[in-house]
């Protein structure tokens, strides 16, 4: 039986996370933590953690399960640089999957995206679109900005330099090494992603609507199995789902 400590426990995903592990028999929660609760009491009795929390308070998180020598699976999203160097040195400690979207569908959606940015080519105009509740914190997504990241990476470009954040006044005619980045919020919107690649005379379209959070839920807990299981490292659900 592998020991669970879930850290955002009364959160939308850490609520979604107890209640799947509780059907899955080879999981038991041990902790289930938020914030203000005693985080280093309860890592001693898990085997690994799985943190949906916010942004700032993942890096300590890190640190602690690094000291401690447990797991950790982040799903949370927004970080800063800074926060992401903290993260990653951990990672020369504990196995870390850090991930912006744990859902195979999304997953299969980053693979597709590289494969649709090579095929096409230059020639295609690149824009990202999500939309989430109106809860959410950061903007964009954690999975938009993935979604960036991978079409950058094909295209040779930055995410820092060349991705724009809607548009709004004068901006100009667009150019073609921008990538478009446009982040909607309303309603109980679980995370819709859409790639466009759009040329004179066509445009393709790769779309992902995640309807329930148990799809992300059950991805973490997945990754929570193989990360036990794995040397220490920084890994995303890419690996976890062998699609590198
Ligand atoms: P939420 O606001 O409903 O829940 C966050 C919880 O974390 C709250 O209960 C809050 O009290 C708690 N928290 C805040 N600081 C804490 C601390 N220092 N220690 C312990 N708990 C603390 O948010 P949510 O919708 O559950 O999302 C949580 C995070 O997960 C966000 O960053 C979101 O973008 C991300 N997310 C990721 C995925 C994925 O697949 N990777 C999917 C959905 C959401």
């Amino acid at each position: 039986m592998i020991q669970l400590l879930i850290n955002g426990s009364n959160g939308r995903m850490g609520r979604a996370l107890v209640a799947c592990a509780a059907e899955d028999p080879t999981l038991s929660v041990s902790a289930e933590v938020d914030e203000g609760d005693d985080f280093l009491s309860a890592l001693a009795g898990c085997d690994a953690v799985i943190d949906f929390t916010h942004a700032p308070a993942t890096a300590a998180a890190a640190e602690a399960c690094a000291a401690a020598g447990k797991a950790l699976i982040i799903g949370t999203t927004g970080h800063s640089d800074a926060d992401r160097t903290r993260i990653a040195q951990a990672a020369g400690t504990i196995p870390i999957v850090y991930a912006p979207n744990f859902s195979v569908g999304v997953n299969t959606l980053f693979w597709l995206t590289r494969k649709a940015a090579e095929i096409l080519g230059p020639d295609f105009d690149l824009e990202v679109v999500e939309m989430h509740h109106r809860l959410k914190k950061d903007s964009p997504s954690g999975t938009a900005r993935r979604l960036a990241e991978i079409l950058a990476d094909v295209r040779g470009l930055s995410y820092d330099a060349d991705v724009r954040h809607g548009r709004e006044g004068m901006p100009g005619e667009r150019t073609r090494s921008e990538i478009g980045m446009h982040a909607i919020r309303g309603g109980d919107v679980v995370g819709d992603h859409t790639v466009i690649f759009a040329n004179a005379g066509e445009r393709v379209e790769l779309a992902h609507k995640a309807s329930s959070r148990d799809t992300f839920a059950k991805g973490a807990l997945r990754a929570a199995k193989w990360a036990i299981a794995h040397p220490p490292g920084l890994y995303d659900m890419q690996d976890v789902l062998g699609l590198r």
